[in-house]
């Protein structure tokens, strides 16, 4: 059962039905799923949703698939942190952590995309499923692929983190590197989904993948007890899923399921080598002006962001706000998340982090609004990003222990 009814144009409007499709052909700006608001609230209840699995699957009704899921069963529903140290570090009362960098399969929030697509993919019986992929989509659509039994085709830029790639080729997907950045890869691959008839998440499947996304913005809200948050910062790199929180907390105000109505501003995070959108943010214009990517936080290097023209709106709408730190900061920040909260992030969290405290810094986070910051990756992944002291080695006797503690100034 599916309340989907089909796609639109986000311009101009022109319906379509449900089909792989990149972009309005009137107007080639992106489409969205439409659905059936008023039968999904006749079903949809606060009980129906806590009585499921703990997956993205229990908001079944207002994800974008038709059959029952066949891949992606255990992803989602990862934790939110109550972090009271790292809160205090920072100037805040009430601060939590929404944990993507332990979710299921690739830990990080691409998992939640890719479980739709790859799903939708099954549906539309494709012969085969890719993406272009700064790393983490990667990953994810290559498990996900493998799980359904799919051929994948990965395109990357040359230069990611060897993490990424292995991650990506173990489970027998054809990797591609090319010679360029993720604008140039994502061109190639609009090209390709042309000419194969494959279906690209990213490119003729968006509509659906975007909306696996709103599930991160169901579930703070549902972990908040059915409350949304005062402010969330969300690491931006195409500036869809922090979009998507936003739809996906509006939603759940439309069908009745929130304590109090959503007046929850949405702050952007970039890294100062890749700032499209928050540059624009800072400029108060929609107008996104593309750069040429030169970061450690690759994850995020989009420099041409599909979606952020929307995601500036999003942000400046809800009343907040966009930062950029620099590749130094974000070392920092993933350090002062592991070390207060025991969470290992990787450089989008350094980002997330460094832009929360920029934004406090600034007074555009106040000290008591309850803020949530949106962990998206996991830190084993950009290892490579940190320089770490070596541990100290010694010999296996009790006295070479007591003399490596002395140095430390303490006695047993
Ligand atoms: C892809 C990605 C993002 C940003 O997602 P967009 O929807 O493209 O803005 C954030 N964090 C991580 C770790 C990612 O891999
Ligand atoms: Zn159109």
């Amino acid at each position: 059962m599916s309340f989907v009814t089909g796609l639109s144009c986000r311009e101009c409007g022109r319906r379509y039905p449900n089909q792989p499709i990149a972009g309005c052909e009137d107007c080639f700006a992106p489409l969205k799923v439409e659905y059936d608001y008023d039968a999904i609230g006749r079903v949809l209840t606060r009980e129906s949703i806590e009585s499921r699995d703990a997956s993205i699957w229990r908001y079944r009704e207002l994800l974008p698939i038709d059959d029952d899921p066949r891949v992606g069963l255990a992803t989602g529903f990862t934790p939110l942190i109550r972090a009271d140290r790292l809160a205090e570090a920072i100037g805040l009362k009430e601060l939590y952590l929404k944990n993507d960098s332990v979710n299921f399969p690739t830990l990080s929030f691409k998992d939640r995309v890719t479980a739709i697509a790859v799903n939708k993919a099954l549906e539309f019986g494709l012969s085969a499923v890719g993406c272009a992929s700064t790393g983490n989509l990667a990953n994810s659509v290559a498990a996900n692929a493998a799980a359904a039994g799919l051929p994948a085709w990965i395109l990357i830029p040359d230069n990611l983190e060897a993490a990424k790639v292995g991650a990506t080729s173990v489970y027998g997907s054809n990797v591609v590197a090319v010679r360029g950045n993720y604008d140039d890869v994502n061109r190639l691959c609009s090209q390709i989904a042309d000419r194969y008839g494959w279906g690209f998440v990213n490119v003729n499947l968006r509509p659906y993948y975007g909306d696996g996304s709103k599930s991160f913005g169901y579930e703070i809200a549902e972990q908040l007890g059915w409350r949304a948050p005062d402010a969330v910062v969300v690491p931006m790199a195409g500036g869809s899923l922090i979009t998507k929180i936003m739809l996906g907390l509006q939603e759940f105000e439309r069908l009745g399921l929130l304590e109090d109505p959503v007046d929850t501003r949405m702050f952007g995070a970039q890294a100062a080598g890749c700032n499209p959108i928050s540059a624009a943010v800072k400029r108060s214009s929609r107008d996104i002006r593309p750069v040429k990517p030169d970061t450690i936080a690759k994850s995020l290097a989009i420099g041409s962001p599909a979606d952020g023209y929307y995601a500036t709106g999003v942000i400046l709408d809800s009343g907040g706000w966009a930062e950029d730190v620099a590749d130094s900061e974000i070392v920092e920040n993933i350090q002062l998340l592991a070390e207060t909260e025991g969470v290992f992030t990787e450089t989008a969290g350094g980002v997330a982090l460094g832009v929360t405290r920029k934004l406090i810094a600034e007074g555009r986070i106040g000290p008591d609004e309850r803020t949530v910051i949106a962990i998206t990756g996991n830190g084993l992944k950009t290892q490579d990003a940190l320089t770490l002291e070596p541990p100290q080695t010694i010999d296996p006797r009790l006295t070479a222990f007591d003399a490596a503690v002395g140095a430390l100034g303490l006695t047993a």
